[in-house]
């Protein structure tokens, strides 16, 4: 089996309760969703994957798309798995390239603390299809005024359901024009599952679009109403202007 991967390379983790964590990121192509703020469109087929040779990051090799699993697990291992706090599947949706997944990552074995999976928590299948050799999620609720999705609450929980058993942290992501209707309906839904760590994540991009310092002060407010531990992270890996 072979999968269109956009960029394999080692960085920080920039987003959620691991930021700074070191990882080495598998970043795959394609989406089934189209968010508003999306940097990397859902269609998107590269024609060659960008992956670092050294973790100094000035040895890039380009490899032509699709990738086999066992380039894919070579690439991994050049980069010093043992040395990582876990390896990122992220995109994209990683939960897309389900059966790619099931097939490398029994092979990727030395990282410290394992296999994290960015997801936008819809594809609670593919999930549960691969869950087994995941150890934290990191899902997203998407809201749809600032996603510009319509709503999507009965597969969120579904797959949140199916998530919990893992370390499980969810993330939404605020706007300016962010309602608290239904950003409390998105804590409400994470509440109804468990306690879990929530992140409000100020959207990145123009400052028309980032909501106000006090707006987020008072969301975290409401939703620590419901949730014992919510935190206000933006990505910090923007500010570092790191990969
Ligand atoms: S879920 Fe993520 S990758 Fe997919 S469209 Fe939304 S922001 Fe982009």
């Amino acid at each position: 089996m072979d999968a269109f991967v956009m960029e394999i390379f080692s960085s920080v983790q920039g987003e959620g309760p691991l930021v700074g964590c070191r990882q080495i990121f598998l970043r795959f192509a394609g989406c089934n969703l189209d968010c508003a703020y999306c940097d990397t469109p859902g269609d998107m087929r590269p024609a060659h994957c960008r992956s670092q040779n050294a973790l100094d990051g000035k040895d890039l090799a380009f490899c032509k798309n699709p990738l086999n699993a066992g380039q894919v697990v070579a690439a991994v291992e050049r980069l010093k798995p043992s040395m990582h706090h876990s390896i990122s599947l992220t995109g994209g949706e990683p939960l897309l390239q389900s059966e790619f997944l099931l097939e490398i990552l029994p092979l990727i074995k030395d990282t410290r603390l394992g296999v994290y999976l960015e997801t936008n928590g819809t594809l609670t299948g593919q999930l549960e299809s691969v869950i087994g050799m995941v150890d934290f999620i990191a899902m997203d609720i998407k809201l749809p005024g600032v996603s510009g999705l319509p709503p999507m609450w009965e597969k969120h929980r579904k797959f949140l359901a199916a998530a919990v058993q893992k370390k499980v942290f969810v993330k939404v992501v605020v706007g300016g024009k962010t309602g608290e209707e239904e950003f409390i309906q998105a804590v409400q839904l994470v509440a109804g599952i468990a306690d879990l760590p929530l992140i409000i994540q100020p959207v990145t991009g123009s400052r028309s679009m980032r909501p106000e310092p006090a707006r987020l002060l008072y969301l975290q407010e409401r939703a620590l109403d419901f949730l014992s531990d919510v935190r206000v992270i933006p990505q910090v890996h923007k500010m570092l202007e790191l990969l």
